[in-house]
């Protein structure tokens, strides 16, 4: 038996996905080749590109209404500069809400000014600030919509006239939104879609072409664009593995379908957290992530019980991030209702013995 898996990342995919893609390794499509030993320009690659591009489009909604799908490497880290490079010409506006924000506005500095908006460093990145202003002559707008290491999630997004940026790495396809509203999206694939190795960028073509820089080639949104996410050598693999975690939602009833499941499993372990008085969530109850919970015990004396109890439970990955301690429980698509409840079950029996 699987352990229960909530690692934040590489993370928990769907058990028929990992027998497809192992399947594939050896021998695919009935062909006596493997996946990974055959041209990225055969046919059969060149269909298994095109149809997780097309997945993500379906999936977003967005069909039909000037969105671009690219799979590039370098992983989301990459995306912090690249967005710069490609859009930033004077100004950029960024919203800081944890350490990866922090990244992505360090790299952003390279390429121009910028304003942060607003920050939630005075409380360790507890909570999403809200009621900041954009300025109007910003290039664009850059959030992150889930901290994935504090545990909190935009609920609501700005409106504003400047293009919005967002990086979706954990939190992309769990729940229903208008996707249209953002220019650009990017998001690390082995967050919610699939292994380390890719990250799938969705743009909307028009806002490219307005930065007086020359942009190297490989850094240039435009030179994937024009070649259909084939430039070079894609990430083979990691694309072949996304495709299959997208079909599988597709399969399952899409975000709409997912999105349920996904609050019932944060409902669970939210209550749980707030009921039992053995354990304090971390974050403002408002902001709180439906994909990542963080968590601490209220008595540091437990710490050895607790963890021997969720060893012996064959719970994985619930230790909290380096910079925030305690745990954290990420609750990602394929993560199915029974892990959290084998959690919620480990939890209870600690205060049963406690
Ligand atoms: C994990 C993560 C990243 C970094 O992704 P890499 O692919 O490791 O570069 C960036 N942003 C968010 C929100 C993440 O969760």
């Amino acid at each position: 038996m699987k352990k229960h898996n909530f690692s934040a990342g590489p993370c928990i995919l769907p058990e028929e996905v990992l027998q497809k893609a192992s399947e594939a390794v050896v021998n695919f499509n009935n062909d006596d080749l493997s996946l990974i030993e055959i041209s990225h320009r055969s046919k059969p690659f060149v269909d298994v590109m095109e149809n997780a591009r097309a997945l993500v489009l379906e999936l977003l909604g967005l069909e039909n209404k000037g969105y671009s799908v690219l799979f590039l490497q370098g992983g989301a880290s990459s995306q912090f500069l690249m967005t710069a490079y490609n859009l930033l010409n004077k100004k950029a506006a960024y919203l800081n809400t944890g350490t990866w924000s922090t990244k992505a506005i360090k790299e952003a500095k390279l390429f121009g000014d910028l304003v942060e908006v607003a920050s939630s460093k005075d409380k360790n990145f507890t909570y999403i600030p809200k009621g900041y202003e954009i300025p109007n002559d910003a290039d664009y707008f850059h959030c992150t919509s889930n901290n994935t290491i504090f545990g909190t999630q935009m609920k609501d997004f700005p409106e504003t006239n400047v293009p919005l940026v967002c990086d979706m790495s954990s939190d992309i396809f769990s729940r229903q939104m208008d996707f249209s509203k953002f220019d650009l999206i990017y998001a690390g694939a082995q967050k919610n879609m699939g292994p380390a190795g890719t990250t799938v960028v969705v743009i909307k073509e028009d806002i490219l072409g307005k930065v007086d820089r020359t942009i190297p080639s490989m850094l240039n949104y435009q030179t994937h664009l024009g070649k259909d996410s084939m430039f070079n050598t894609p990430p083979v693999f990691p694309v072949y593995v996304s495709m299959l975690t997208l079909e599988w939602l597709k399969n399952l009833g899409g975000i709409e379908f997912i999105e349920k499941v996904n609050e019932k499993k944060a409902t669970l372990l939210y209550n749980e957290i707030d009921r039992n008085p053995l354990f304090q969530g971390v974050v403002e109850v408002e902001d709180r992530s439906i994909m990542n919970a963080t968590f601490t015990l209220t008595d540091e004396a437990l710490k050895d019980t607790f963890d021997a109890m969720r060893k012996e439970a064959r719970i994985n990955g619930l230790n909290g991030h380096r910079s925030v301690g305690g745990y954290r429980a990420s609750m990602y698509n394929a993560l199915p209702l029974y892990s959290v409840q084998a959690l919620v079950d480990v939890m209870q029996e600690l205060e049963r013995k406690a």
